[in-house]
């Protein structure tokens, strides 16, 4: 630390990404990529825009509003675009929270959402998951708090069904609600609809997993017109050409192709539904996945040790040392080709028990 760095944000403590190593390559299954390429028509548009610019992006990303406007029944008034989901994110806490106003999320969620709570100096608390790793919605029903909810829930995996989404919602009427839907399109019921009937709903979703655009950085917000409006107070204070022109260009090709989504989503939902059932027969214990990753345990291999073999055979998982999270690892589903090898590597690992 420099003696320049202000004391406000001296006790920080930054997110920590998952490894993205350029040294060797690895089978990645540590971070919720796509093993597949953008979609095609995706790549000719990005190709197309890469030559213009030497001109700013388009900072009302209207081309990129329009086409979400279509695809997911909204106004363009009711839906924006960031540097990613994680940058939406942000923007809410900035938002909608402060000193008067503080925040619930579970104990074991998606690990940024303490930090934005951390940087921006609000106050947060934790609700416990139950044992078996589900939310509690009645711990969230009339809390008079704002809440952060990524549905599906990350790293387990576990989808809270919109009916229960909707109750949390409607019960804290004069807070914001925030759902998270990174991992929506494997398997969770969004609630993007439900923004015409709540001005007090948020839903976000990034295209870096089932949109393979994670190193383009698109994130996506829903809400009513007045909602979109303060967070665009937000990113036009801080930086109104977050998304670039490459970005905005691919993000209206993959939001226009959906046969490719289609292909991709059903693909990783069914070698999701092999790799449950190899992981199963090898004595693994996982609770059920609606994403486009597995948290699995085994009875005889304590995780970190588990996440250290395979990263000597070249298979990178994602383990996280918190307490309550050290049996597991959280393995994106890849290719099949590339969890045939992540199941022989176990179960070889296994057999020298
Ligand atoms: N929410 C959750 C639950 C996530 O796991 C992630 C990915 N790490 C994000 C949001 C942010 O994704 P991105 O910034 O790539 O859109």
């Amino acid at each position: 630390m420099s003696r320049f760095f202000s004391e406000k944000y001296a006790a920080l403590t930054p997110y920590t990404p998952g490894e993205q190593p350029r040294e060797r390559t690895y089978i990645k299954l540590n971070t919720n990529e796509s093993p597949f390429p953008p979609s095609p028509i995706a790549l000719r548009m990005a190709r197309q825009a890469a030559g213009n610019v030497n001109l700013y992006s388009d900072p009302t990303c209207m081309a990129l509003r329009k086409a979400a406007a279509a695809r997911y029944k909204v106004d363009v008034d009711e839906v924006m675009f960031t540097n990613g989901s994680d940058d939406i994110l942000n923007f809410a806490f900035m938002a909608f929270s402060d000193e008067a106003h503080p925040v619930v999320f579970p104990d074991i969620t998606y690990g940024f959402y303490p930090v934005f709570a951390q940087l921006n100096r609000i106050p947060y608390e934790t609700i416990p998951l139950k044992d078996d790793f589900t939310i509690c919605a009645d711990d969230y029903v009339g809390i008079g708090k704002n809440i952060f909810i990524a549905n599906p829930n990350a790293p387990t995996g576990i989808a809270l069904p919109l009916c229960d989404i909707e109750r949390i919602v409607a019960s804290n009427p004069d807070n914001v609600v925030v759902i998270d839907e990174a991992y929506v399109d494997f398997g969770g019921e969004s609630a993007v609809s439900l923004i015409h009937k709540y001005d007090n709903l948020l839903v976000t979703q990034t295209f870096s997993k089932s949109r393979s655009l994670a190193g383009a950085r698109l994130g996506m917000g829903f809400g009513c017109k007045a909602l979109m409006q303060d967070l665009n107070t937000l990113r036009y204070s801080t930086n109104p050409y977050n998304i670039n022109s490459v970005t905005m260009a691919a993000g209206v090709g993959a939001l226009t192709d959906e046969n490719y989504f289609r292909f991709a989503c059903d693909t990783v939902i069914e070698t999701r539904a092999w790799t449950e059932k190899e992981l199963k027969r090898l004595g693994f214990e996982m609770p059920p996945s609606s994403t486009n990753f597995i948290f699995a345990k085994h009875p005889s291999i304590p995780g970190k040790e588990m996440y250290l073999q395979l990263n000597e055979q070249g298979i990178l998982v994602r383990h996280f040392d918190a307490e309550k999270l050290t049996d597991y690892n959280r393995i994106t589903i890849g290719s099949k080709e590339e969890m045939q090898t992540l199941i022989e590597t176990l179960e070889k690992m296994l057999c020298e028990k």
